[in-house]
């Protein structure tokens, strides 16, 4: 699949590290789908779909930077939308969210929501200056924020949103963020794991399931076509959460 030229038609600065790009193409994809960002003569990322036609951006290093370089006008090669996207299924749905992973877990609760879903939120930031997307949350439903900071919301990390609901109550379990917070919930949700989908954050290179450098061992799963969602039950006795691959490919 060649990259599209996606101009750039609206820039939202979200808090100081955090910004959305909306852009002249509109993208029929599922929430949790992810396109390739080709930021020209840098660096092609992977980057969540978060509006039908946007991407919300952590600045966190060399390709990212460059994209807050950039101005409405400006363009980026985008390959997509890729990967499998959640499924929607249930009635009552809890989103678990850290950090930029808010992202597709906000069109995801969108989507719910027109669909007469029940939809609960946590979402876990490091301090109340990382909050996006708050009311797009409460729009589709209950929100519950921790900080680690202590803030906004409840002191703690995501997993301290859970003690104030009992998670038999949902019919699926959502789950987007940095790889040690999935891996913790996932272990605090025993014999539930086959309800949670979770977004796989790891270093995608191709997009195309040819370079490995996303795969989780020992099955060998690859995130960047399997997924990038997959099912909390197929995770358990793997890699997740203990090691992943650097860009060379050697475990980190
Ligand atoms: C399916 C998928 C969807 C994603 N969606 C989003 C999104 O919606 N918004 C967003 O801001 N980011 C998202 N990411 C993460 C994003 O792709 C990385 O932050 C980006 O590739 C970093 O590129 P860089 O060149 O700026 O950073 P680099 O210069 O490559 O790295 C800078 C620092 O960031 C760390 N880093 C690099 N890649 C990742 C990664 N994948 N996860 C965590 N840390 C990383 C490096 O270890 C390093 O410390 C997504 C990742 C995946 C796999």
């Amino acid at each position: 699949m060649r990259p599209k030229d996606a101009v750039i038609t609206e820039i939202v600065s979200e808090t100081p590290s955090v910004r959305t790009l909306r852009f002249d193409i509109t993208f029929d994809a599922v929430p949790g789908q992810y396109l390739m960002v080709w930021v020209r003569g840098v660096d092609e990322i992977p980057m969540s779909i978060s509006y039908s036609n946007g991407i919300t951006v952590q600045k966190v290093g060399e390709a990212t930077g460059a994209i807050f370089d950039l101005k409405v006008g400006d363009s980026l090669g985008v390959r997509g939308p890729l990967g499998n996207g959640f499924a929607l299924l249930g009635e009552r749905i809890l989103l678990v969210g850290g950090g930029v992973g808010a992202a597709p877990l906000a069109l995801l609760g969108e989507e719910a929501a027109e669909k007469g879903i029940e939809v609960t939120t946590i979402l876990g930031i490091r301090g109340c200056d990382d909050l996006i997307f708050r009311e797009r949350f409460e729009g589709a439903g209950d929100l519950v924020i921790t900080t680690d900071d202590g803030s906004m919301g409840i002191c703690g990390r995501a997993s301290a949103g859970l003690s104030c609901l009992d998670l038999e109550d949902y019919d699926q379990i959502y789950l987007c963020g940095p790889e040690p917070m999935m891996a913790d919930l996932i272990g605090r949700c025993g014999g539930m794991e086959a309800k949670i989908q979770a977004s796989i954050d790891r270093y995608f290179k191709c997009g195309l399931g040819i370079c490995g450098s996303c795969s989780i061992d020992p099955e060998g799963i690859r995130p960047c076509v399997e997924g990038p969602v997959i099912r909390g039950d197929r995770l358990l006795g793997t890699e997740f959460g203990r090691y992943k691959r650097g860009p060379s490919g050697r475990k980190r």
